[in-house]
């Protein structure tokens, strides 16, 4: 019998369970197109055709019986809720799921605006499948890799941070850092390269509650540097993103 064959489901690893994937798009040609080069990879997919069905399910997903999605890829123009504001929702609410904007869009302001209410990476329509897969496929491992069981040690180059004991050791001498400066440090060293705009590490660090203005991430960045760099003015691990933010590494 072929079910014989067939591993139990409930001995299976929880590693070995495929991504589950979001998929929003109104336009049924692309969503189908979408969902097909998805599912040939082995994903598991479920679509929504508006903004607040997406909600919904991505609500029903966040209860704790049931496993969340990996992955969101997310069309800008939709019913009801649009993209960005599901994706500045989302982020506002402190999900921090991957999420893949697809866009009819094509101008610089609408890629920096995806990327600023906190999306992950962005696609111009029209795209190619193998571009699609190419890039939920890196995030699907950036994903997997953030949420392996928090690491003890964060290491880059010769700044090591301790999650656990709040500690932070640059060339095997310990520094001393406030609350929101380690906050700062373990968020940027949790995803290297990842670029920051001001607002999302206000969101990030200093939380919804924070009044003040983004100079208040310029000055603690200026701190940062000023404990972790050989030279602050020629920065190596903070670095300026000009026109974004900032970026670790
Ligand atoms: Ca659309």
């Amino acid at each position: 019998m072929l079910s014989l064959d067939i591993p139990n489901s409930a001995t299976k690893p929880e590693l070995s369970t495929p991504p589950h994937i979001l998929v929003v798009e109104d336009e049924e040609l692309i969503r189908e197109m979408v969902v097909l080069a998805l599912k040939e990879q082995g994903y598991e997919v479920v679509t929504a055709i508006d903004g607040r069905t997406a909600l919904n399910l991505l609500q029903e997903a966040e209860s704790p019986s049931h496993s969340s999605f990996d992955l969101i890829v997310l069309d800008l123009m939709l019913p009801q809720v649009n993209g960005l504001d599901l994706c500045r929702l989302l982020r506002y609410q402190g999900n921090t799921i991957p999420i893949l904007i697809l866009s009819a869009k094509v101008s610089e302001t609408d890629r920096v605006l995806g990327l600023e209410v906190g999306a992950d990476d962005y696609l111009t329509k029209p795209f190619s499948m193998r571009e699609l897969v190419a890039r939920c496929r890196a995030l699907l491992r950036r994903q997997s890799f953030s949420t392996a069981t928090k690491p003890s040690v964060l290491q880059f180059k010769d700044v090591t941070l301790f999650p656990e004991e709040c500690r932070v050791m640059v060339n095997q001498k310990e520094i001393s850092l406030s609350p929101k400066e380690f906050r700062l440090l373990e968020l940027f060293m949790s995803y290297p390269r990842r670029v920051w705009s001001r607002e999302q590490l206000i969101d990030r660090v200093w939380g919804l509650d924070f009044l003040g203005d983004t100079k208040t991430v310029d000055v603690h960045i200026r701190w940062l540097r000023e404990k972790l760099e050989e030279d602050p003015s020629k920065p190596q691990y903070i670095v300026t993103v000009r026109g974004f933010g900032y970026r670790f590494g």
